[in-house]
């Protein structure tokens, strides 16, 4: 046996190799209140609760009520409309999947009308739960789902139309209403994807912003998802599904009696559910309460606005869209070389997340700002435009032509393992090269790849990274 403060030391050791998940210098995938009394109260209610579980809420009382108590403050937050109920799910993906499954059933051969900017858990649902997709058009420069080209997408097959409050990617809010009123006039359903913004939109509301209406009030609304482990700044592993009705849930619900075991009843994808990311949130939540989290929104606020509009001020940039909340999508001019950007801010000590092309939207840096970005944002800033200068000085990141023509005339299904581990390892992604610290020249030759080869060759990747 490895005594437990060696293999904790070794955790650590291992825990330090990580982008860091406080302070506010990542600015991706973490959501940092910069209270550390949050983090602990969420680390030790998350360890009084891990080993319950909430296969069988009448075993486990406690998880049934803090289950309660968190889709209680969702729905208040989200319009306090009466009859709204929800689930707690393991995060983001899994209440969209939901919302997809519950509507799924509702014709024959279902599609979804989504935008082309909502998130692609959405596609993981129409792959996962075999439903058509209709990817509408957004607008080409504001990148808001377009409400005309939405209601004239739905037909007899439609069950669900999906809209983002705000879109990840350029962090603007879909016109909610017009896209709510076209699913309600066809009897179709409508899910309010409000993973990233539902429980920051409405404190920016409170604090005098002007955030146009994507709640529960809407008329048409059915579902809305909003992730806790995002702007509640809760510990990962939790998100809320709110649905309109208990008949409207239902149909995400699942049970089987036609086996000898216990009768499996569930309300999400998983079975057995760990109790910690629940009572974590709960326990969050209830810490932070309207107060806390109107002072969070107001420094994330604060901060969001600052940088954006530093950003503008930078010579040679340019955000993306009118970005209501959180989240800032800037790209640049032909000068420089934005995946450079990225490698220069790392090397400065920021994670900013690099957004390839799409459609009418340009290579660009994503920041995910937070309330912990608060106080630092002119470091940020001066850190940013040296990151631009350095990546000017630094020329274009060229992808050899013979190279980019190559990977162009790829057909992705029909390589073999051996073709992609080939590419892989000419593209700097070999599976004993390590992680490379300068990303720019993989991400610009990926950047040639059209999205299947690259969706292919990333997946190849991956399945070498996870190979022990
Ligand atoms: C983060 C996010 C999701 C997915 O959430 P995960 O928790 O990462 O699974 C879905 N939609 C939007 C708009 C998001 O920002």
């Amino acid at each position: 046996m490895n005594p437990p403060d060696v293999v904790l030391a070794e955790l650590r050791a291992l825990r330090a190799g990580d982008l860091p998940t406080h302070g506010g210098r990542t600015l991706a995938y973490v959501y940092d209140s910069g209270m550390s009394e949050v983090d602990s109260l969420g680390a030790a209610a998350h360890a009084l609760a891990s080993s319950a579980n909430g296969l069988d809420p009448t075993a486990f009382p406690s998880l049934l009520k803090m289950e309660n108590d968190l889709v209680l403050a969702a729905s208040r937050l989200l319009g306090d409309v009466p009859g709204v109920v929800g689930s707690v799910t393991s995060g983001g993906t899994e209440s969209c999947l939901l919302a997809v499954l519950a509507a799924r059933d509702g014709r024959p051969s279902p599609s979804i009308v989504l935008p082309t900017t909502a998130h692609a858990a959405f596609h993981k649902a129409a792959h996962l739960f075999g439903l058509r997709r209709i990817d509408v058009p957004v607008d080409p420069v504001t990148f808001r789902a377009d409400p005309a080209a939405m209601a004239a997408a739905i037909d007899d097959s439609t069950v669900l139309v999906v809209a983002s409050a705000p879109s990840y990617a350029h962090g603007v809010l879909d016109p909610v209403p017009e896209i709510a009123a076209a699913a309600l006039e066809r009897g179709v359903r409508m899910h309010v994807d409000a993973c990233i913004g539902g429980w920051v939109l409405p404190y920016f509301a409170r604090l005098g912003a002007d955030v146009p209406p994507f709640d529960f009030r809407v008329p048409g609304v059915t579902s809305i998802s909003v992730d806790l482990h995002k702007y509640a700044y809760c510990p990962k592993g939790t998100s809320v599904l709110l649905h309109a009705s208990a008949e409207l849930r239902r149909t995400h619900y699942f049970a089987s009696a036609s086996w000898p075991g216990y009768t499996m009843l569930n309300t999400t994808i998983q079975s057995t559910r760990s109790g910690g990311p629940l009572a974590a949130a709960w326990a969050v939540v209830n810490h932070l309460g309207s107060d806390g989290y109107l002072k969070l929104a107001s420094a994330a606020r604060e901060a969001v606005s600052r940088i954006r509009s530093g950003i503008e001020e930078v010579p040679g940039l340019r955000v993306l869209g009118d970005p209501v909340s959180t989240l800032v999508a800037f790209t640049g001019d032909d000068g420089f070389d934005l995946f450079t950007v990225a490698d220069e801010m790392k090397a400065r000590g920021w994670y900013v997340q690099p957004q390839f092309a799409h459609l009418s939207s340009p290579v660009n840096l994503h920041l995910t700002v937070t309330a912990a970005n608060h106080g630092s944002e002119k470091e940020f800033l001066a850190d940013l435009a040296a990151s631009v200068d350095a990546a000017r000085g630094a020329g274009p990141v060229t992808v050899d032509p013979a190279v980019a023509e190559f990977v162009a005339a790829l057909d992705p299904a029909t390589l073999t393992s051996e073709q992609f581990a080939g590419l892989l390892a000419a593209a700097g992604l070999g599976s004993d090269a390590g992680l490379p610290d300068r990303m720019a020249p993989i991400n610009a030759l990926l950047a040639t790849a059209p999205a299947p080869l690259r969706e292919r060759l990333l997946l190849e990747f991956l399945g070498a990274l996870y190979t022990p």
